[in-house]
Formats: C-alpha cells, sequence, structure tokens
C-alpha cells in the first residue's frame, strides 16, 4: 500500500488571480456529489479535509493544498468546485463556469486535471460536456471513475466498457476507484505523486 498524500490546506478563493503560484499543480474536478470531496480525503487518509456535504455554497471555492514531497519547491493540488449542483443559488449556477473555465485556461503550471465521473451513473451530458471542453482547448486530464464499490460484480465489466465509450475513450485510460472501500487509492496517489509528489 502506498502512504496517503500529506496535502495542507493553504488557502481558498473565488478567482484564480487570488491563488497563490505553484512550480507544478494538479486539480480534482467533477460533477457535485460525484464523490470527489470524499476521494481527496481518501487520498490523504484523512476525514474532514475536504468538506463531504451535499449542501451547496459550502465546496463552491476552489480549494489549494499544498502536497508534501521531497522537492524545494512543494507541488499543489487544486479541489474546484463541483459543477451542476441543481440545488446551488442561481448565482453560484451561473459563476462556475467562468470560475472553473478561468482556472483551467489560466492557471499556470496546471500539469494534469482529474475529471471525476460517477461510476455508477457517469458520464452524464455535463461529464461529456466538460470533457469536449477540456479536448477542446487542449487542457491535460484524466478521468477517473469514482464509487467502484456500487457497481456490483456481475456489471463491472459492462460499466467499465460502457463509462470508457461515453467518455470516448480505451478502457484502459480510465482509473477506477472507490473513496469508501479503497479500491484504485493507490493507483491514483501514484498518478498524482508523479506530477506533484
Ligand atoms: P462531492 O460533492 O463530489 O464532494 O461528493 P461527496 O464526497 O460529498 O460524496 C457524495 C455522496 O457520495 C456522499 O453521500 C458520499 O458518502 C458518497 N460517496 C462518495 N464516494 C463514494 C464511494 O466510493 N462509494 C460509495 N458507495 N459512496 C460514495
Amino acid at each position: 500500500m502506498s502512504s496517503p498524500l500529506r496535502l495542507t490546506f493553504v488557502q481558498s478563493a473565488s478567482r484564480t488571480d487570488q491563488l497563490p503560484g505553484s512550480p507544478i499543480e494538479v486539480a480534482f474536478v467533477g460533477r457535485s456529489n460525484v464523490g470527489k470531496s470524499s476521494l481527496v480525503n481518501a487520498l490523504a487518509n484523512r476525514k474532514q479535509l475536504a468538506r463531504v456535504s451535499n449542501t451547496p455554497g459550502r465546496t463552491q471555492l476552489i480549494n489549494l493544498f499544498e502536497v508534501e514531497s521531497a522537492r524545494t519547491e512543494l507541488g499543489t493540488m487544486v479541489d474546484l468546485p463541483g459543477y451542476g449542483f441543481a440545488k446551488a443559488a442561481k448565482n453560484i449556477k451561473r459563476d462556475w463556469p467562468e470560475m472553473i473555465e478561468g482556472y483551467l485556461l489560466e492557471r499556470d503550471n496546471l500539469a494534469m486535471v482529474f475529471v471525476l465521473v460517477d461510476g455508477a451513473i457517469g458520464p452524464t451530458t455535463l461529464d461529456v460536456q466538460m470533457l469536449d471542453w477540456l479536448r477542446y482547448n487542449g487542457v491535460p486530464h484524466t478521468v477517473v471513475a469514482t464509487k467502484f464499490d456500487k457497481v456490483k460484480s456481475s456489471k463491472r465489466a459492462t460499466r467499465k466498457k460502457e463509462l470508457a465509450g461515453g467518455c470516448q475513450l480505451d478502457q484502459g485510460d480510465v482509473v477506477w476507484v472507490s473513496a469508501t472501500k479503497g479500491d484504485g487509492i493507490d493507483a491514483l496517489r501514484s498518478l498524482v505523486r508523479n506530477w506533484v509528489g
């Protein structure tokens, strides 16, 4: 088993230009409720680092963490606000695309964006739109399918095929994880460490 990522919360911001510079950064993005907070907590083996919550508003900011490593200049990891929360206030819904798009297009040294897709139901239309947008803008990204434990063993082969196909990817390009059961967490930690470890 790989050791947990040691993450230190640095700052929340509503715009890219409010964030401190970073030598190298990875980001996590996904539809609200996709399991992003649970995954960030699982990567760090912490319970409350990212807030697991169904309350809109709390996670509507860009959250930046430093990743402890042997580097002199520490790499960073960003937890982006979830997109498409039906119950979010109107202004939040209006603001997120600008906030997220601004971040993804303007952030210097953004090396990899991990796009979370719900493994049980994804990709949704919004996920596909996000992936198309990332491809169109040439933003490097990796699809992470969450909640692997929710897919019955008998359905896993089909679900993996469907999800990869829906994302226009080969099955081997998708990283499957379960924050609850721990599947794939080591593999994802290694991918993150490849960039910022
Ligand atoms: P976020 O809105 O993307 O940050 O999602 P959360 O981490 O708050 O999770 C949304 C819901 O999905 C919560 O009820 C979590 O308990 C649940 N969840 C998250 N990850 C998993 C997982 O790996 N397996 C299962 N079964 N449920 C999960």
